[in-house]
């Protein structure tokens, strides 16, 4: 097959996946099923939907962007994820020349950062099932190459996996960020989702690197991609989001309100520097699986009933504060796409060698 079957494919392919991924980024922050209902309806009226609702981007532009039922306009969010999606796939079919195994391991890993994405942007949390996901990926990949020895799969030292050296450091790496974060100002920084989402990515990165090279050699490009989105991103969506409080405030109580700028404050738990080390070592040492696995299998009864349902829809955030996850997926991405030819071109410029 030549390449262009497989690029038109992948964004077939992708659009529909993204399709599902406006699904599981509705439902999981809720806690809702995704299989129960198994149809998908409508936000507003909850009417579900047909077939002609659910053909993905066309649907949204042939309905005139409102829904068939209650004519209620459908948020542009579902055509985006669509359409990234279906883009997203075809880069990285293209990037891996179609090449099966890793071109699906991406195509998968893709699809859980976008969903991370996408619920972070909207919720300030990162759902553990999906950093879960986004960790085994790369380990599953990587004990397949391992199992079937796989040039570029070889051990480190002759015992250690080269997904979990990296997943450990790329951790380390963020988790020291929000320890930092906590000695500056005294402030939980970064939530605990993204030092977990840095494990898989880290993983994902150091399966990456060419035949031969050191599993860590897009790391400096990768940290550096990630705190520069975040640096010149970030204070943008403080500032959207402090004039949208403002107008929201200004809206409900007249003008009186304009000092009164943080609406909204997380409540802090107190921590120590010890609590932020310990808290490292809980994401290298995978507390989040055990958690996991400790709510499914054992936890499950008595925490649903105790546990009031999220509201996601009324969650107003600090306008002050922004989610890192988004950050962290646009480093990712970054990396992997120019991350060689960045450090190649940094090596040069300083070692004259590659
Ligand atoms: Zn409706």
């Amino acid at each position: 097959m030549p390449l262009s079957f497989w690029l038109i494919t992948a964004f077939v392919f992708g659009v529909c996946i993204g399709s599902f991924l406006n699904v599981v980024i509705y439902r999981l922050p809720k806690e809702q099923s995704l299989l129960n209902p198994s149809s998908s309806y409508c936000p507003n009226c909850g009417h579900s939907l047909g077939v002609l609702d659910l053909v993905p981007l066309f649907s949204y532009l042939a309905l005139g962007r409102k829904c068939r039922y209650c004519k209620n306009p459908i948020s542009s969010r579902y055509f985006s994820v669509e359409l990234l999606t279906g883009i997203l796939f075809v880069v990285l079919t293209w990037y891996t020349n179609a090449n099966g195994i890793d071109c699906l391991t991406l195509l998968l890993f893709a699809s859980v950062l976008i969903a991370i994405y996408f619920i972070d942007l909207a919720t300030f949390t990162i759902p553990l099932s999906l950093t879960l996901l986004a960790t085994l990926i790369p380990y599953v990949r990587d004990a397949y190459g391992i199992g079937t020895h796989e040039p570029g799969y070889e051990l480190m030292f002759g015992w250690m996996p080269r997904s979990i050296f990296g997943g450990i450091v790329g951790a380390a790496i963020f988790g020291a960020v929000r320890v930092l974060g906590w000695v500056w100002k005294r402030v939980e920084a970064m939530g605990l989702g993204d030092p977990i989402l840095a494990r898989g990515m880290g993983a994902m990165l150091a399966i990456s690197v060419p035949l031969g090279a050191y599993p860590l050699r897009h790391f400096a490009v990768w940290v550096l991609a990630c705190c520069l989105t975040g640096a010149i991103v970030g204070p943008l969506m403080i500032l959207v989001r402090r004039r949208a409080a403002l107008a929201q405030t200004e809206a409900v109580l007249g003008s009186e309100s304009i000092g009164q700028e943080e609406t909204a404050e997380y409540e802090e738990e107190p921590s120590s520097f010890l609590k932020e080390i310990y808290w490292v070592g809980w994401v290298i040492f995978y507390g989040d699986l055990w958690e996991y696995l400790k709510f499914t299998f054992f936890d499950r009864h008595t925490t649903q009933e105790e546990a009031p349902p999220p509201e996601a829809d009324t969650f107003v955030p600090a306008p002050s504060a922004i989610p890192f996850g988004p950050f962290m997926v646009l480093g990712f991405f970054t990396t992997l796409f120019v991350g060689e030819w960045a450090t190649a071109a940094y090596l040069v410029y300083s070692f004259g060698t590659k």
